[in-house]
């Protein structure tokens, strides 16, 4: 990761000399989707014509993430049969394999909010693809967690783009486009919204968030720092809808952390072992956090929950610093770790565990299936807890998880019992909230699917704010005096690839099936490239162009 560029002292104010025309857009790339919620990436393009009528562009991506799989295959029929679908980049990136290959808009810069796969994972896919990635720029464990889904995706660090990392306070600037970055509370660390200041009109993009001042992690969402940030005009507020049909006083984490002191008050002598969602750390965080007060000690199972843990410990972030006080966190993975638990007594322990879906690998259901070598589940010693929803599309595996669980006679609370749970995304009341202290000139709803989209126009147009619905594909032209719907500058529906895993159980046993895009041609390998290629999980193309 390199440090930060310089910020040009000429900050983008207004036209150069001889400019005679200057156009803003966004383009919706993916996750104003129809049906289902993922995939989330916006391009800003903002051009400037000089008097010789000499075009320049400046093309900056915000998010590139995954949609996971859709069994109806109600957004692109043609996908069958695929579990992660991303949207097709051909238009926006360069191929490393093809220099006849131009895209009609190349970026030029990729800015991340947040390290959800939902809004970051496209990029290794892309990269696997054969395409060349600009800059990326995110906060540190942001940037973290991308680097260990390069290298889980098989790509060796000289195949990685520039990472660099980014903070509150450190504006970037991209040509006349100014980026700043503003915390915001989410479910994970150092999530990111950005306000994107140009010559033609200014724009603010909040990311995933909601107002909770109680996350562990954080930094939590500041209304000082971002009045001191947002402090021009905005012209388009894109504000994400996934909470936006919940009219309800939002759980917040030191809810959640109130529930688990009266369960452990409760049943003082009992172990917990407590499910919480992959990419959910301010969860993991505040059940350590009241585990520490209890004196317990924090064991930790699952592959993404120790991903995110070493990411974070990389980043210099331990969960002591920022809880305030000494907690034991150990993950459950040697000889040693699994006997020190199996000795521990149950009043001395929580365990945290994926598997709130009741996926088929995740640590939870291994222990519920008895397949789990370091973690057996007894009714006399464990209570176990679900701090999730069930997801959409996961019922069927969740209610055969419980059905183990209940056969089994362990006892389980879910958030139906007590407020386990604390939503990732802003529910309405934090919607309103948001829109009332950017005071946008319009307001563009995007995340959700087409309903939770037309919850939050519905909300904002009550308060009296003017609102532009659109789709995937989608070009928004931006001014000052008001924003309206524009030609793409690439027409047509936007296209969809999806991918097939046809084997293993981890990343680096993946193999792909490609569809809807063509196959990269691979240059001829050198030794070294071959060894790389060897270790790289291989994407076959099915249904070339
Ligand atoms: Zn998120």
């Amino acid at each position: 990761m390199d440090n930060l560029p310089p910020v040009p002292p000429s900050a983008a104010n207004g036209d150069k000399d001889g400019n005679q025309g200057r156009s803003l857009h966004w383009h919706i790339l993916g996750g104003n989707n129809k049906h289902r919620i993922g995939m989330n990436s916006g391009l800003c393009s903002y051009s400037e014509t000089d008097s010789n009528g000499d075009k320049r562009s400046w093309n900056i991506l915000f998010d590139a993430g995954t949609m996971s799989s859709d069994p109806r295959n109600l957004e692109d029929p043609a996908l069958t049969d695929c579990d992660t679908v991303i949207p097709d980049y051909a238009n926006h990136f360069r191929r490393r394999d093809d220099a006849n290959h131009k895209p009609a808009q190349p970026v030029d810069a990729i800015f991340l909010t947040h390290n959800h796969s939902d809004h970051m994972n496209a990029l290794p896919m892309l990269l696997l693809m054969g395409y060349e990635l600009p800059k990326i720029y995110a906060t540190p464990y942001t940037a973290k967690r991308l680097e260990q889904e390069l290298s889980n995706a098989g790509l060796d660090p000289s195949e990685w783009p520039q990472i660099i990392t980014i903070a509150p306070g450190k504006p970037v600037q991209e040509g006349p486009v100014k980026v700043s970055a503003f915390w915001v509370s989410h479910s994970t660390p150092q999530s990111v919204g950005f306000f994107i200041e140009t010559p033609e009109g200014n724009m603010l993009n909040p990311g995933d968030f909601k107002l909770d001042q109680s996350v562990v992690w954080g930094p939590a969402f500041d209304e000082q720092q971002f009045q001191r940030i947002v402090n021009k005009p905005v012209d388009l507020l894109l504000l994400d809808s996934t909470g936006a049909d919940r009219d309800v006083v939002p759980t917040t984490e030191e809810d959640v952390r109130d529930a688990l002191r009266d369960l452990m008050e409760k049943y003082p002598g009992k172990r917990f072992v407590i499910a919480v969602m992959s990419g959910f750390e301010e969860n993991v965080a505040s059940v350590a956090k009241v585990a520490a007060e209890k004196g317990r000690t924090v064991w930790v199972s699952g592959w993404s929950h120790e991903q995110s843990l070493s990411a974070l410990q990389q980043t210099g972030l331990t969960l002591s610093d920022s809880i305030g006080e000494k907690v034991d966190v150990r993950v459950l993975s040697t000889p040693r770790s699994i006997r020190d638990l199996e000795e521990s007594r149950p009043r001395d322990s929580v365990v945290i565990v994926t598997g709130a879906q009741g996926s088929p690998g995740a640590a939870l259901t291994r222990a519920a299936d008895g397949h789990h070598p370091g973690l057996t589940l007894d009714p006399q010693r464990d209570i176990v807890l679900f701090c999730a929803p069930v997801i959409p599309g996961q019922e069927g595996q969740h209610a055969r998880l419980m059905a183990t669980l209940k056969n089994k006679g362990v006892k389980v609370l879910t958030r139906a019992d007590a407020p386990l749970y604390a939503q990732a995304h802003a529910r309405l009341p934090e919607l309103i909230e948001m829109a009332k202290m950017a005071k946008p000139k319009t307001v563009m709803p995007i995340h959700g699917d087409r309903k939770l989209r037309e919850s939050c126009a519905n909300a904002m147009e009550k308060m009296g704010q003017r609102v532009i619905s659109a789709d995937n594909g989608d070009a928004i032209r931006i001014t000052r005096d008001g924003c309206h719907s524009a030609e793409p500058e690439t027409k047509g529906a936007p296209k969809l690839v999806g991918f097939k895993t046809l084997q293993g159980a981890t990343w680096s046993d993946r193999h792909y099936l490609m569809k809807t895009a063509p196959q990269p041609k691979l240059p001829e390998q050198t030794q070294d490239a071959a060894n790389v290629n060897r270790r790289r999980p291989k994407i076959f193309n099915v249904n070339p162009k």
